[in-house]
């Protein structure tokens, strides 16, 4: 058993942490085709269908797994981690506690929390985590974000579907590092050599709850809508940043992690909305779709004022509320095309 699995409401695990142990960290993302009954049994049907997924998959999956850890992001991750401590069976479930801020304390505070994480992984599993370690496990890390952030820019130029950059952007969070490398590889000589972005498309910024799976993405393009950037966590938040180089590998894993784009969970909502109007200076888009999944509450918070935001910059902007499911939701697609009929 190879892998360490995360529960992750954004980007909050430092998954160098986990590779410079010598494991495969692999985001756990549900499986929007399986029933929640299982997770059903601990958790009420008004929490996050997500996050009941991401239970329902380590209920099924967790003896293939050497460990779980959580990281802290919104409410789910804190609720569900005292659950799964009495539910899920595994030989290793952590909690890291990423902290809300990203100022100096909450700096000194994270790289606090990395030393216990470290020192709790290398007790129970006998290993030793050296610099060394970090510092190769986060040139690897800058090395894929770098490679999905050229890629991701021939969203806006090429013919490529929302599917395929979705599946791109969860394998690399999903397989093991080698391998993500090899896919980004492929898809580098193959994207670049696409025809040109087609014309009866539309050019859109997708903003809101995470969507983790395809078939969301498959709804968009047939509603002529190509998602061209993001500040999704399966998504920009990934990869728009590196990793800065500096002689300490936790400073450097704290520095990342909180100066990367913020999500809704974490302060701040300024920092969310520059990030998200320096975006679309850079790209042209046709229009900003804002998303909510249903119980997601901290996204929900979030989008009156990152919306309003946006269109007193002059961005045409729709939000709509989701259901988790991978069918196609006919009235969520009547208004997208109510609104890019106005576009
Ligand atoms: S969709 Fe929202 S509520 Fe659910 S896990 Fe993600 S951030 Fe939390």
């Amino acid at each position: 058993m190879h892998t360490i699995a995360y529960f992750d409401s954004s980007h909050d695990m430092p998954e160098e942490v986990i590779t410079a142990a010598g494991f495969s960290p692999m985001k756990i993302m549900g499986d929007v085709h399986a029933s929640n009954d299982p997770a059903d049994q601990y958790l009420q049907k008004f929490f996050c269908p997500a996050a009941r997924s991401f239970l329902t998959q380590a209920l099924a999956q967790s003896h293939q797994w050497a460990g779980i850890i959580v990281a802290h992001g919104c409410d789910a991750t804190n609720r569900h981690y005292d659950v799964w401590k009495l539910h899920v069976k595994t030989p290793f479930l952590y909690w890291f506690n990423s902290p809300i801020r990203n100022d100096a304390v909450a700096k000194r505070f994270y790289i606090e929390e990395l030393k216990r994480l470290i020192a709790a992984l290398q007790r129970h599993y006998g290993i030793s985590i050296s610099n060394d370690s970090l510092k190769n496990s986060i040139a690897q890390s800058n090395d894929i974000k770098r490679r999905l952030r050229k890629l991701a820019t021939l969203r806006s130029e090429k013919d490529i579907s929302n599917r395929e950059y979705f599946t791109l952007v969860s394998a690399c969070m999903t397989k093991p590092k080698e391998e993500c490398i090899s896919l980004l590889q492929q898809a580098k000589s193959d994207w670049e050599s696409r025809p040109e972005f087609p014309s009866h498309k539309k050019r859109f910024y997708l903003t809101g709850s995470d969507i983790t799976y395809a078939e969301w993405m498959d709804l968009l393009d047939e509603c002529g809508i190509r998602v061209v950037r993001d500040d999704l966590s399966i998504g920009e938040r990934y990869f728009a940043n590196g990793f800065p180089e500096l002689e300490d590998p936790l400073e450097a894993i704290a520095e990342y992690y909180l100066t990367i784009p913020r999500p809704a969970t974490k302060i701040s909502l300024d920092g969310r909305i520059d990030f998200i109007v320096q975006s679309l200076k850079q790209t042209h888009i046709d229009g900003v779709l804002s998303q909510n999944l249903k119980f997601c509450e901290p996204y929900a918070y979030d989008a009156v004022t990152v919306n309003n935001e946006l269109r007193s910059h002059g961005y045409k902007v729709l939000h709509l509320e989701r259901e988790f499911s991978p069918a196609f939701d006919q009235q969520v697609m009547n208004r997208i095309a109510a609104f890019t009929e106005m576009l």
